[in-house]
């Protein structure tokens, strides 16, 4: 196993430059020998960059305008224009708390494509003008053991694209892609394919290589028996990676309105949940299912549905109070079946993704909005009605905050 850090570009903290404590040691002792460098070009800025977006206020609260810093254009970072951000169901966890206290404001967004504007004075891997992708992580330790193998995503020290404390930046709470731009290290930037169809790209950040990264790890291929349970935002990507790869696909939705799509993606068989009969004579039968199901569902049912040594893979969070379960007389009876979570993947795997899917012309069914449909598009998310990934037009943000700004707050929420 290679234990050797991924990368040796390790960007000096801007909290270490500019004398401010961070909340936690460094765990990276490579990064306390770096030493700064006397002569910063002049696209390195110590000064903070202050951003525009739209965020909750409070879990209750509608989007408002929001005002807010980025830290400084380091040496090894890049400022990027958002052109476009997906909305991710865990956009909208994380926005309702349903999965831990959250501070506010939040400005939600971890599928994010744009242009960049200005790069650090050791960038070497973007250049200004070049199109870049953020996914679910903005930086890591960079030499733990995860980290060396490149699984950046496993790293105890990650900091995420928003909600998320940045303690390699003093601390900062991060914020995400509902906004004009974004600064981050290099390392932590994906280089977008030349053709790529910008508007669709942004979702493949994560919900391309959340399903990506274990369709790869289980070795998914030609005639194996697949089934991907919850046909939304990450369900469609499943289904369309896995019948790329020539597995004979099922799926699994509650609703009768995505059966064509489903079919018209490749999937052989579409079990509607609610009808009894299409859920008969399928057990011990997939080698590998896929759950991105966002709400309370019967885990074991699916467990039951498995082969032997076959993998139910869990990519849906529902939230803490909907939580599945299987049981131990379950798993036994069902013996040697697998149950395990995965989370996005690693930048190099989330490069691979992109190339992939652009090559392949791979990309999800995305529906853009403005921001001022934000709130509406929430709604209609958490009805799963959308087909199948409600994307942000970043360069409505001009003409919604004004809009926005023109009427009356609400009770409690500041202009
Ligand atoms: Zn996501
Ligand atoms: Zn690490």
């Amino acid at each position: 196993m290679n234990t050797t850090p991924a990368r040796n570009l390790i960007s000096l903290p801007r909290a270490m430059l500019l004398g401010i404590v961070s909340l936690a040691p460094l765990a990276s002792p490579a990064a306390a020998q770096t030493t700064p460098s006397a002569t910063a070009s002049p696209a390195t800025t110590t000064e903070t960059i202050r951003s525009r977006g739209f965020a909750k206020y409070s879990k209750d609260s509608a989007f408002r305008p929001y005002e807010f810093d980025r830290h400084a254009v380091g040496e090894h970072d890049i400022l990027i224009d958002i052109l476009y951000a997906g909305i991710c169901h865990s956009d909208i966890h994380h926005a309702l708390e349903d999965w831990r206290k959250e501070e506010y404001p939040m400005v939600p967004g971890h599928e994010i494509v744009g242009r960049i504007a200005q790069v650090g004075g050791k960038v070497t891997k973007f250049k200004v003008g070049d199109h870049a992708g953020v996914g679910c992580m903005v930086n890591s330790c960079r030499s733990c053991e995860n980290c060396g193998n490149h699984e950046e995503q496993y790293c105890d020290r990650r900091v995420m694209t928003y909600a998320s404390k940045d303690h390699y930046h003093g601390g900062l709470m991060t914020q995400g892609g509902y906004s004009d731009r974004i600064v981050l290290s290099q390392d932590f930037a994906i280089k977008v394919p030349e053709g790529a169809e910008l508007d669709k790209v942004a979702p493949l950040l994560c919900a391309g290589i959340t399903t990506y990264s274990p369709i790869r790890h289980t070795k998914i291929g030609k005639g194996d028996k697949v089934a991907v349970a919850g046909f939304g935002g990450l369900g469609h990507m499943a289904v369309q990676y896995a019948v790329k790869l020539g597995a004979e696909v099922t799926v699994f939705d509650i609703t009768e309105d995505k059966r064509q799509d489903a079919l018209s993606m490749g999937a052989a068989k579409y079990v509607n949940v609610n009808t009894s009969d299409e859920l008969k004579g399928l057990d011990n039968t997939f080698r590998v299912l896929i759950s991105t199901i966002p709400a309370k569902y019967d885990m074991a049912m699916y467990v039951k549905m498995l082969r032997l040594d076959g993998d139910l893979v869990v990519l849906g969070l529902p939230a803490m109070r909907d939580q599945p379960s299987v049981d131990a007389a379950t798993l036994v009876f069902q013996s040697r079946r697998r149950v395990w979570g995965s989370q996005i993947g690693g930048i190099k795997e989330t490069q691979e993704m992109l190339d992939y899917s652009v090559a392949n012309r791979i990309y999800p069914r995305v529906e853009i909005i403005p921001f001022s449909k934000l709130d509406e598009a929430y709604q209609r998310v958490l009805k799963g009605e959308v087909k199948f990934r409600y994307v942000i037009d970043n360069s409505t943000l001009d003409a919604s905050w004004r809009a926005a700004n023109a009427a009356p707050a609400q009770p409690g929420q500041p202009k």
